[in-house]
This record gives structure tokens, sequence and C-alpha cells, in this order.
């Protein structure tokens, strides 16, 4: 190892910090919804994050997986562990309110969420409407239901055309220190929607717009927060 590799190495650990964190949503007790297919969320939520992983990687974008291993039972321990990242993203599949799942075919797309009671709205804001604009450029759809005016729903839109909403009391977004958006990929329960989103084209045109639209908000972080240039760090797994 080089003594440049070996100072890179340790400016990365000792300020212990990602550029983004990749949260995957809930644990293998505590799975989430059940997929039409058949899948624990927890699964899905997995795979796509390494689908993310990968694209960030080749994007010299580093990044820390929380949860993969499907340990990870307490959601504040998640945001703690985070800390130090520049960016929160957490990975999950959608369901719909029991009384709907009749006529399940009509609930699809993608949902995206921030917390007015995360630090950094603003920040959150921004970066959620990045990555809703990438994943309508490659072709995916907002769920919208999430605002029907319904318990267990009116989550308000902070920007209905890219299907952002508001979610104040979700706990990793209000715990974040950092600018926190959570993901719906799609409903998980439509099966038709599963595998638009899982399918080996789907999760890998998702991950895709996921990753152009994290890189894309890391600029409007850093240019938000210091116009200093930042440390040299390459691609780097914490987990
Ligand atoms: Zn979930």
């Amino acid at each position: 190892m080089t003594v440049k590799l070996i100072l890179c190495f340790l400016l990365i650990s000792s300020a212990n910090a990602a550029d983004v964190t990749l949260d995957v949503g809930h644990s293998r007790r505590h799975p989430g919804v059940i997929s039409a297919g058949g899948v624990p969320e927890w699964e899905l939520n997995r795979q796509l994050a390494e689908e993310i992983a990968k694209r960030l990687r080749q994007k010299d974008v580093s990044y820390r997986l929380i949860g993969a291993d499907g340990a990870m039972e307490v959601l504040a321990k998640r945001t703690d562990l985070a800390k130090h990242d520049a960016l929160f993203i957490s990975l999950h599949h959608d369901s719909v309110q029991p009384e709907w799942l009749k006529q399940v075919e009509r609930y699809r797309g993608y949902s995206l969420f921030v917390s007015r009671h995360n630090p950094k709205i603003g920040e959150s804001l921004a970066c959620a409407r990045e990555i809703g604009d990438r994943l309508l450029a490659a072709g995916f759809h907002p769920s919208l239901y999430h605002a029907a005016p319904v318990a267990g729903e009116n989550r308000p839109f902070a920007d209905r055309d890219r299907g952002i909403h508001y979610y104040d009391g979700l706990a990793v977004l209000r715990t974040a220190r950092q600018p926190a958006v959570l993901i719906e990929a799609g409903v998980a329960v439509n099966l038709e929607d599963e595998l638009r989103v899982t399918g080996k084209v789907g999760r890998v045109r998702i991950a895709e717009a996921v990753a152009r639209g994290v890189a894309d908000c890391l600029r409007i972080i850093r240019t938000s927060i210091s116009k200093e240039p930042r440390q040299e760090r390459k691609a780097e797994r914490f987990d």
C-alpha cells in the first residue's frame, strides 16, 4: 500500500464519513410488506441497495450500507451510525391500505418522502427533486395515492409533479442529521408493479436513476454547505 493510499484511508477513517448512507429498510425479523410474488420487502430493499451501490462505485461516490445484514432493529441506531455522512437515503418498497388490496392493480409507481422535522429540509427537498427528475426521465411515474384523504395516508405533497410528500414523523427522516429522503421504489403488493421495479431490467433502471439523482444531490449539498475543496475520497464501503 502506498503512502498516499494509507493517508487517504486514514482521512476517511478519522472522518468516518461517506458521501451517502444507503439505508436498507426493515430487517429479517421484521421484513415489512410481503410482495405479491412472496418476497419480503427487506430482501427487495437489500437487492435495490446493492444495485445502487454498484452504480455509486462507478461514479466514485462513497457510501455506507446500513441494514444489509438484516440485523438492524433500532431505527435511531441507523441514523446514529450515519451521522457523519453527507446524505441519507432510505430504501423501501410500498404497500397499500388493506381496503385497497381488492383493486391493487390501481396502485403503482414510486413515492418520495421528506420530513419538515429534518434539520436540512431545504436540501432534503432539493435532493428529492433531483431523484424525482431522474426517475421521471427513466420512465417511472409517481404513485400519488399517499396524499389520499384517508386514515393512514394524508401525506401532503411537497412536489406533486415529482411525487414528493411530506411525512414529518418518519423516524429515519426526522432523526437524520443530514438531508434525508425515503424512497418507495414501487408498489410491491401489485405484481405488475413489483416486476416493473424488481425485474432485472427494471431494477437496473431504477438504481441508475437513483444513483444519478444522488450524485446530482451531493453537488447541491456541497455547494450549499461549503465552498472549500473537499478532501480526496475514493468510493468505499462503510458497512
Ligand atoms: Zn418499508
